[in-house]
């Protein structure tokens, strides 16, 4: 845990939060700011600033945070209807908290192509 990061305090229940899954690898909750009807951000609980950060000793979080989104999709009623997952990265892609965060969004149509 870092006691400067928004995301630790969350995850240690410090802060509130819209949760909507937790177990003891990964929390999920809803975007303060949601941009989309569904806007989920899932976490790993520990703390981890970006993906320049990620070692192999994370291969295992990394992919439990894709199968939460795939069962936090099913949980919003979205599986089917479709979703976007994004990890913002640095400057360049907008990233404001320095805590992994994958964002899942869903609930409407969404502008493609990306970038
Ligand atoms: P990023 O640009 O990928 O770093 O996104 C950070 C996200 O965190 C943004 O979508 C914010 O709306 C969201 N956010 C910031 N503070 C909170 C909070 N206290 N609870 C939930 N989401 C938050
Ligand atoms: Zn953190």
């Amino acid at each position: 845990m870092s006691s400067e990061c928004l995301f630790c305090k969350i995850i240690a229940g410090e802060l509130p939060s819209e949760t909507v899954y937790k177990d003891e690898q990964v929390t999920a909750f809803r975007d303060i700011n949601p941009v989309a009807p569904t806007h989920v951000l899932i976490v790993p609980n520990k703390h981890i600033a970006s993906t320049n950060e990620l070692s192999e000793e994370d291969e295992q979080v990394v992919g439990h945070l894709f199968t939460t989104a795939r069962k936090i999709a099913e949980q919003e009623g979205v599986a089917e209807s479709g979703y976007r997952l994004i990890i913002n990265t640095g400057p360049d892609a907008g990233q404001v908290i320095f805590h992994l965060h994958l964002h899942l969004l869903g609930g409407h149509r969404m502008r493609h192509p990306m970038g």
